[in-house]
Protein backbone atom coordinates (compact mmCIF):
# COMPACT_ATOMS: atom_id res chain seq x y z
CA UNK A 1 0.00 0.00 0.00
CA UNK A 2 1.59 2.78 -1.45
CA UNK A 3 1.78 5.98 1.35
CA UNK A 4 -0.61 8.77 1.75
CA UNK A 5 2.09 11.38 1.75
CA UNK A 6 5.64 11.43 2.18
CA UNK A 7 7.45 14.47 3.17
CA UNK A 8 10.85 15.04 4.86
CA UNK A 9 9.27 16.23 7.91
CA UNK A 10 5.88 13.82 7.85
CA UNK A 11 5.19 10.64 6.48
CA UNK A 12 1.60 8.75 6.68
CA UNK A 13 0.94 4.97 5.67
CA UNK A 14 -2.57 3.16 5.92
CA UNK A 15 -1.85 -0.42 7.70
CA UNK A 16 -4.19 -3.06 8.40
CA UNK A 17 -5.45 -5.68 10.54
CA UNK A 18 -7.37 -7.78 8.43
CA UNK A 19 -10.35 -7.70 6.22
CA UNK A 20 -13.40 -8.71 8.52
CA UNK A 21 -17.30 -9.16 7.37
CA UNK A 22 -20.07 -7.82 9.07
CA UNK A 23 -23.65 -7.64 7.97
CA UNK A 24 -24.67 -4.98 5.48
CA UNK A 25 -27.91 -3.84 7.45
CA UNK A 26 -25.71 -2.74 10.35
CA UNK A 27 -23.17 -1.13 8.20
CA UNK A 28 -26.36 0.89 6.03
CA UNK A 29 -28.58 0.85 8.73
CA UNK A 30 -31.69 2.49 7.58
CA UNK A 31 -30.61 3.31 3.72
CA UNK A 32 -32.43 0.47 1.53
CA UNK A 33 -30.58 -2.69 0.03
CA UNK A 34 -31.36 -1.69 -3.14
CA UNK A 35 -29.21 1.13 -2.48
CA UNK A 36 -26.26 0.53 -1.24
CA UNK A 37 -25.85 -2.95 -2.56
CA UNK A 38 -25.20 -1.65 -5.72
CA UNK A 39 -22.36 0.38 -4.51
CA UNK A 40 -21.00 -2.33 -2.12
CA UNK A 41 -22.25 -6.03 -3.01
CA UNK A 42 -22.70 -8.28 -0.14
CA UNK A 43 -21.70 -12.19 -0.20
CA UNK A 44 -24.89 -14.90 0.32
CA UNK A 45 -24.74 -14.07 3.81
CA UNK A 46 -25.49 -10.26 3.38
CA UNK A 47 -22.02 -9.48 4.50
CA UNK A 48 -20.16 -6.76 3.61
CA UNK A 49 -16.15 -6.70 3.94
CA UNK A 50 -14.47 -4.21 6.15
CA UNK A 51 -11.21 -3.40 6.33
CA UNK A 52 -9.65 -3.11 9.82
CA UNK A 53 -7.08 -0.23 9.09
CA UNK A 54 -4.88 1.62 10.77
CA UNK A 55 -2.95 4.35 10.13
CA UNK A 56 1.03 5.40 11.06
CA UNK A 57 1.85 9.18 11.10
CA UNK A 58 6.01 9.74 11.22
CA UNK A 59 6.67 12.97 12.52
CA UNK A 60 9.04 15.28 14.27
CA UNK A 61 10.76 12.15 15.47
CA UNK A 62 7.96 10.29 16.84
CA UNK A 63 5.64 7.32 15.41
CA UNK A 64 2.05 7.38 15.98
CA UNK A 65 -0.68 5.33 15.72
CA UNK A 66 -4.32 5.97 14.84
CA UNK A 67 -6.06 3.38 15.82
CA UNK A 68 -5.25 -0.73 16.61
CA UNK A 69 -7.36 -3.25 14.94
CA UNK A 70 -9.13 -6.12 16.43
CA UNK A 71 -6.08 -7.38 17.88
CA UNK A 72 -5.37 -11.33 18.75
CA UNK A 73 -6.75 -12.46 21.94
CA UNK A 74 -9.49 -15.05 21.75
CA UNK A 75 -12.76 -13.23 21.86
CA UNK A 76 -16.38 -15.06 21.91
CA UNK A 77 -18.19 -12.06 20.11
CA UNK A 78 -15.26 -10.85 17.84
CA UNK A 79 -15.21 -14.94 16.71
CA UNK A 80 -18.75 -14.23 15.99
CA UNK A 81 -19.58 -10.83 14.59
CA UNK A 82 -16.73 -9.43 13.20
CA UNK A 83 -15.58 -12.79 10.74
CA UNK A 84 -12.03 -11.62 9.49
CA UNK A 85 -11.49 -13.81 6.35
CA UNK A 86 -8.06 -12.49 5.59
CA UNK A 87 -5.38 -13.47 8.38
CA UNK A 88 -6.25 -11.24 11.50
CA UNK A 89 -4.72 -9.97 13.61
CA UNK A 90 -1.44 -8.68 11.38
CA UNK A 91 -0.82 -5.25 12.63
CA UNK A 92 2.32 -5.95 13.82
CA UNK A 93 3.62 -7.70 10.81
CA UNK A 94 2.56 -4.84 8.75
CA UNK A 95 4.58 -2.33 11.57
CA UNK A 96 7.18 -4.88 11.19
CA UNK A 97 6.65 -4.03 6.78
CA UNK A 98 8.51 -0.19 8.20
CA UNK A 99 10.78 -1.13 9.71
CA UNK A 100 9.04 -0.49 13.56
CA UNK A 101 8.63 -3.31 16.43
CA UNK A 102 6.09 -2.55 19.07
CA UNK A 103 8.16 0.01 21.27
CA UNK A 104 8.94 2.05 18.62
CA UNK A 105 5.35 3.52 18.99
CA UNK A 106 5.52 7.03 20.65
CA UNK A 107 1.88 7.25 20.93
CA UNK A 108 -1.28 5.67 19.99
CA UNK A 109 -5.12 7.69 19.46
CA UNK A 110 -8.01 5.58 19.28
CA UNK A 111 -10.79 6.99 17.54
CA UNK A 112 -12.89 5.51 20.09
CA UNK A 113 -13.06 2.16 21.82
CA UNK A 114 -14.76 -0.38 19.89
CA UNK A 115 -13.47 -3.91 19.83
CA UNK A 116 -12.11 -3.42 16.21
CA UNK A 117 -10.39 -0.25 16.66
CA UNK A 118 -8.76 -1.26 20.45
CA UNK A 119 -7.65 -4.41 20.04
CA UNK A 120 -3.82 -4.25 19.41
CA UNK A 121 -3.89 -2.23 22.46
CA UNK A 122 -3.06 -5.09 25.16
CA UNK A 123 -2.02 -8.16 24.84
CA UNK A 124 -2.16 -11.01 26.97
CA UNK A 125 1.35 -12.01 28.74
CA UNK A 126 2.46 -15.15 30.06
CA UNK A 127 -0.44 -15.31 32.58
CA UNK A 128 -3.44 -15.87 30.75
CA UNK A 129 -6.29 -13.99 32.31
CA UNK A 130 -3.27 -10.86 32.32
CA UNK A 131 -3.07 -8.51 29.35
CA UNK A 132 -0.49 -6.02 28.97
CA UNK A 133 0.04 -2.71 26.75
CA UNK A 134 1.48 -3.85 23.47
CA UNK A 135 3.59 -0.86 22.94
CA UNK A 136 5.46 -0.48 26.42
CA UNK A 137 7.01 2.83 25.73
CA UNK A 138 3.82 4.34 23.97
CA UNK A 139 0.64 7.05 25.92
CA UNK A 140 -2.37 6.20 24.77
CA UNK A 141 -5.15 8.99 24.19
CA UNK A 142 -9.68 8.51 24.00
CA UNK A 143 -11.81 11.19 24.82
CA UNK A 144 -12.80 11.06 28.65
CA UNK A 145 -16.74 10.47 27.20
CA UNK A 146 -15.57 7.82 25.32
CA UNK A 147 -13.83 6.39 28.43
CA UNK A 148 -16.66 6.92 30.19
CA UNK A 149 -19.18 5.63 27.99
CA UNK A 150 -16.71 2.17 27.24
CA UNK A 151 -16.75 1.73 31.31
CA UNK A 152 -20.54 2.60 31.77
CA UNK A 153 -22.02 0.11 28.97
CA UNK A 154 -26.07 -0.52 28.38
CA UNK A 155 -27.74 -3.78 26.69
CA UNK A 156 -26.71 -1.84 23.60
CA UNK A 157 -23.53 -1.08 23.78
CA UNK A 158 -21.87 -3.87 25.85
CA UNK A 159 -20.63 -6.18 22.90
CA UNK A 160 -18.83 -3.28 21.10
CA UNK A 161 -16.76 -2.86 23.97
CA UNK A 162 -14.34 -4.97 25.72
CA UNK A 163 -11.79 -3.86 28.67
CA UNK A 164 -9.15 -6.03 28.56
CA UNK A 165 -8.89 -3.37 25.52
CA UNK A 166 -8.17 -0.73 27.89
CA UNK A 167 -8.49 -0.93 31.59
CA UNK A 168 -5.11 -2.50 31.64
CA UNK A 169 -3.75 1.08 30.07
CA UNK A 170 -5.53 2.72 32.99
CA UNK A 171 -3.87 -0.07 35.52
CA UNK A 172 -0.48 1.00 33.69
CA UNK A 173 -0.91 4.69 33.61
CA UNK A 174 -0.31 5.00 29.98
CA UNK A 175 -3.66 6.36 29.24
CA UNK A 176 -4.36 10.23 28.88
CA UNK A 177 -8.29 10.88 28.69
CA UNK A 178 -9.10 13.79 26.59
CA UNK A 179 -11.44 16.91 26.69
CA UNK A 180 -12.06 18.57 23.26
CA UNK A 181 -9.31 19.28 20.78
CA UNK A 182 -5.88 18.28 21.58
CA UNK A 183 -2.84 18.56 20.39
CA UNK A 184 -0.60 14.41 19.60
CA UNK A 185 2.48 16.14 18.19
CA UNK A 186 3.37 19.19 16.20
CA UNK A 187 0.84 19.18 13.03
CA UNK A 188 -1.32 16.05 14.69
CA UNK A 189 -4.01 17.12 16.47
CA UNK A 190 -7.19 15.17 17.83
CA UNK A 191 -10.60 16.89 17.26
CA UNK A 192 -14.10 15.39 18.86
CA UNK A 193 -16.13 14.16 15.77
CA UNK A 194 -19.37 12.29 18.03
CA UNK A 195 -22.16 10.37 16.46
CA UNK A 196 -20.84 7.41 16.02
CA UNK A 197 -20.06 7.23 19.69
CA UNK A 198 -20.84 10.04 22.11
CA UNK A 199 -16.80 10.53 22.18
CA UNK A 200 -15.72 9.62 19.30
CA UNK A 201 -12.75 11.71 17.53
CA UNK A 202 -11.22 11.75 14.42
CA UNK A 203 -7.24 12.90 13.96
CA UNK A 204 -6.31 16.11 11.14
CA UNK A 205 -2.51 16.25 10.25
CA UNK A 206 -1.06 19.36 8.82
CA UNK A 207 1.38 18.84 7.21
CA UNK A 208 3.74 21.78 6.37
CA UNK A 209 3.15 22.98 2.62
CA UNK A 210 0.73 20.24 1.83
CA UNK A 211 -2.98 19.87 2.14
CA UNK A 212 -4.09 18.52 5.65
CA UNK A 213 -5.00 14.57 6.05
CA UNK A 214 -8.15 13.60 8.36
CA UNK A 215 -8.69 10.33 9.39
CA UNK A 216 -11.78 9.94 9.83
CA UNK A 217 -12.42 7.11 12.26
CA UNK A 218 -16.15 5.65 12.53
CA UNK A 219 -17.41 9.66 11.49
CA UNK A 220 -17.74 7.45 8.19
CA UNK A 221 -17.30 3.47 7.98
CA UNK A 222 -17.42 4.06 3.87
CA UNK A 223 -16.15 6.99 2.07
CA UNK A 224 -19.75 7.06 0.47
CA UNK A 225 -21.32 7.38 4.19
CA UNK A 226 -19.18 11.00 4.47
CA UNK A 227 -20.24 12.46 0.95
CA UNK A 228 -23.99 11.23 2.07
CA UNK A 229 -25.15 13.18 4.82
CA UNK A 230 -28.09 10.44 5.84
CA UNK A 231 -26.16 7.12 5.39
CA UNK A 232 -25.26 6.39 8.54
CA UNK A 233 -24.32 3.09 10.11
CA UNK A 234 -27.27 1.38 12.37
CA UNK A 235 -24.10 1.01 15.21
CA UNK A 236 -24.13 4.77 15.37
CA UNK A 237 -25.59 5.79 18.82
CA UNK A 238 -26.49 9.37 18.28
CA UNK A 239 -27.15 9.15 14.06
CA UNK A 240 -28.88 12.71 13.72
CA UNK A 241 -25.13 14.38 15.86
CA UNK A 242 -23.53 11.82 12.73
CA UNK A 243 -25.47 13.76 10.54
CA UNK A 244 -24.24 17.13 11.94
CA UNK A 245 -20.50 16.91 12.83
CA UNK A 246 -20.13 15.08 8.87
CA UNK A 247 -21.85 18.83 7.74
CA UNK A 248 -19.27 20.84 9.41
CA UNK A 249 -16.56 18.42 8.21
CA UNK A 250 -17.47 18.66 4.94
CA UNK A 251 -17.11 21.77 4.64
CA UNK A 252 -14.19 22.11 5.90
CA UNK A 253 -12.56 18.87 3.93
CA UNK A 254 -13.85 20.29 0.71
CA UNK A 255 -11.99 23.59 1.70
CA UNK A 256 -9.03 22.33 2.48
CA UNK A 257 -8.88 19.86 -0.03
CA UNK A 258 -7.61 16.84 2.50
CA UNK A 259 -7.13 14.04 1.78
CA UNK A 260 -9.57 11.46 3.53
CA UNK A 261 -8.67 8.28 5.07
CA UNK A 262 -11.63 5.68 5.47
CA UNK A 263 -11.22 3.03 8.77
CA UNK A 264 -13.05 0.25 6.56
CA UNK A 265 -13.74 0.64 3.09
CA UNK A 266 -11.66 -2.06 0.98
CA UNK A 267 -12.50 0.16 -2.53
CA UNK A 268 -11.54 3.51 -1.50
CA UNK A 269 -8.92 3.54 0.68
CA UNK A 270 -7.89 7.64 1.15
CA UNK A 271 -10.39 9.85 -0.89
CA UNK A 272 -10.92 13.44 -1.73
CA UNK A 273 -14.34 15.13 -1.41
CA UNK A 274 -15.46 16.78 -4.65
CA UNK A 275 -18.42 18.62 -5.82
CA UNK A 276 -20.89 16.77 -8.76
CA UNK A 277 -22.54 19.09 -11.50
CA UNK A 278 -25.47 19.04 -9.48
CA UNK A 279 -23.73 20.22 -6.65
CA UNK A 280 -23.56 17.08 -4.39
CA UNK A 281 -20.56 16.02 -3.11
CA UNK A 282 -19.14 13.08 -3.47
CA UNK A 283 -15.72 11.42 -2.44
CA UNK A 284 -13.05 10.36 -5.42
CA UNK A 285 -10.37 7.97 -5.19
CA UNK A 286 -7.07 10.52 -4.11
CA UNK A 287 -4.20 9.91 -6.38
CA UNK A 288 -1.49 9.06 -3.60
ZN1 LIG B 1 -15.17 0.64 13.13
Amino acid sequence: MPDVLHTPACAVHLLSDGVSYWDGGGAFGLVPRVKWSKILPPDEHNRVPQELRSVLIQTDGQNILVDCGVGNKPNDVIAAQYEVRRPRGHLLDDLARHGLAPEDIHAVVFTHLHGDHAGWATRMTGNPSICAPTFPRARYYAQRQEYHDATHTNERTRNTYFPENYAPLMQAGVFTLLDGEAEIAPGVRAVPTPGHTAGHQSVVVEPVGHPPVLILGDLATYMIQFARLPWVTAYDVLPLVTIETKRAWQHWAHAHQAALISPHDTQIPVGRLVKTDKGFFDVQPAAL
